[in-house]
Formats: structure tokens, C-alpha cells, sequence
């Protein structure tokens, strides 16, 4: 008597179990969020990236979503990825870095250089009211427009082209990031950005280190600050003509 309803509870607790664990969509997303609250804490906050925006904006984007379905069980780590093409998406932690030394504010409207997997670009969305991106590799380019759309960023444009024009029609920017390495600063970019502008580029001709370069535009001039040392995929297009 007594104990038909504690069998009863002892069911529902036992059936809640099993529908709980047993749903594979579940369990792989709250394993990828267990994963992704490590990166934030351990790979980036840790490190000293302060910005509560920044670090939410991390926590937010699905990086497992921008690299392909082989390396997803990597997404989390702090390494770059490849993502076709022979191309690669950043380390979280490089990712983080620019983004923080551009301090973008909810207003601005900023300009990346090197689409690729689209995911600077999202985090970039998330701070930012506008941003606009550049891809030299058709399909990486038309992979990242379907993928943000289909993510639901309404705030990002993605462009098919050569990066080292920047994008005329929507300067200037308050802030722009180029995510590939190029060999001197691309002057058209430099004209693009607003007075008190920020910019941050991976700057170098080695293949194997180039200097994170910030630079500040003030009075039509601008003033460069040595960041850190990084490895980046050369910037091709019309600036491999320099280098030659
Ligand atoms: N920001 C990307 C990673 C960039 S990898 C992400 O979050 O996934 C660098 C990218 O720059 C590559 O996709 C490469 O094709 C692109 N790239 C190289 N030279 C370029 C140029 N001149 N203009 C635009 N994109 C360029």
C-alpha cells in the first residue's frame, strides 16, 4: 500500500534519467559548453582579457560550428584549426586578443580582412552594430556568408574580394582586423579608418612569425605598438606583388 506510490516516484525519477542521457543533442551540446566555459576561463580570462563583453561574446559563439565536423572535437582547444582551402581558423586566444585591442564599443562599425570560417567575424557581431568582411577564396567566403546567415547574424556582410582595398563604399571604420599575415601596411586601409582609429594586424614576411602590430590613427598619422609575436596564413592578392 505504502509502497505503490514510492515505486510510482522511483519510475519518473528513473524514466526522467534516461530521457535526460539519452538524447545525443543534449549531451554533446551541454559537453560543448562544459568545454567552451574551460577555454574562457582557463585560455583567455586567465590570461588577463578582462573586457565582460569580450568574454561573454566567447562564451556565446559556438566555435565547434565555424571548423569542420572532423575537428570538432578539438573546437575548444587553444590551437588554430584548419578549415579547407589550405586555411585555418585562429587560436581562441589570438581571436580574443585583437578583438580586445580594438575596444569596440556597441556603435562602431568595423572591418575584417580574411573571412575564413566566419567565426572572428560572429564574435565581432556581437560587439559591434556593423560588421563587414573579406574573403580572397570564393567558396571559404560563401561558406562563412551561408553559415552566419543560417546563425542568424544580421549585422555581418561578407564580400568576395581582395582585402587589400578594404571596402571604400562603408568607411571609414572605427576599427579594422586583418586576419592574415601581410608584409607592410596596407595603405588603403590605413586611409579607411577613422581618425582615433584602431587597427590590428599580424605584420611580417617570415612564414613562420610575424609581430601583432596595433596601430592608432591620430592627426592623419598613425602610431604602431608591438603587441606580441604570432604565426598567420600569408595575405595573398595584389600585396604578394610587394613581396616579390
Ligand atoms: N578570421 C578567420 C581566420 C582567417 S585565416 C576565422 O575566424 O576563421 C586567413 C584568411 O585570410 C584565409 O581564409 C585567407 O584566404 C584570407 N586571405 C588571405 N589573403 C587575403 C586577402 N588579400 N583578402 C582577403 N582575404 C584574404
Amino acid at each position: 500500500m505504502v509502497l505503490e506510490p514510492l515505486v510510482k516516484i522511483l519510475f519518473i525519477i528513473l524514466a526522467t534519467f534516461f530521457v535526460l542521457n539519452c538524447s545525443p543533442q543534449g549531451s554533446e551540446e551541454d559537453s560543448y559548453l562544459v568545454a567552451r566555459q574551460r577555454m574562457v576561463k582557463e585560455d583567455i580570462q586567465k590570461r588577463g582579457i578582462d573586457d565582460p563583453r569580450l568574454l561573454e561574446a566567447m562564451l556565446k559563439v559556438k566555435r565547434h560550428l565555424f571548423v569542420p565536423k572532423d575537428y570538432r572535437h578539438l573546437a575548444y582547444e587553444d590551437r588554430p584549426l584548419p578549415i579547407g582551402e589550405g586555411q585555418t581558423i585562429s587560436q581562441p586566444y589570438i581571436v580574443a586578443l585583437m578583438t580586445y585591442h580594438l575596444h569596440i564599443k556597441p556603435g562602431d562599425k568595423v572591418l575584417e580582412i580574411g573571412t575564413g570560417s566566419g567565426y572572428q567575424a560572429a564574435i565581432l557581431a556581437e560587439l559591434a552594430k556593423e560588421v563587414y568582411t573579406i574573403e580572397i577564396i570564393e567558396k571559404l567566403a560563401e561558406k562563412a556568408q551561408e553559415r552566419l546567415k543560417r546563425l542568424g547574424y544580421r549585422n555581418v556582410w561578407v564580400k568576395c574580394g581582395d582585402g587589400f582595398f578594404g571596402w571604400k563604399e562603408h568607411a571609414p571604420y572605427d576599427a579594422i582586423i586583418v586576419t592574415c599575415a601581410a608584409p607592410k601596411i596596407p595603405e588603403h586601409l590605413i586611409e579607411q579608418l577613422k581618425e582615433g582609429g584602431r587597427m590590428i594586424l599580424p605584420l611580417g614576411d617570415d612564414p613562420f612569425f610575424q609581430s601583432l602590430t596595433l596601430i592608432t590613427k591620430r592627426e592623419g598619422k598613425i602610431e604602431k605598438k608591438q603587441i606580441t609575436a604570432v604565426v598567420f596564413v600569408p595575405m595573398t592578392g595584389e600585396i604578394e606583388k610587394e613581396r616579390k
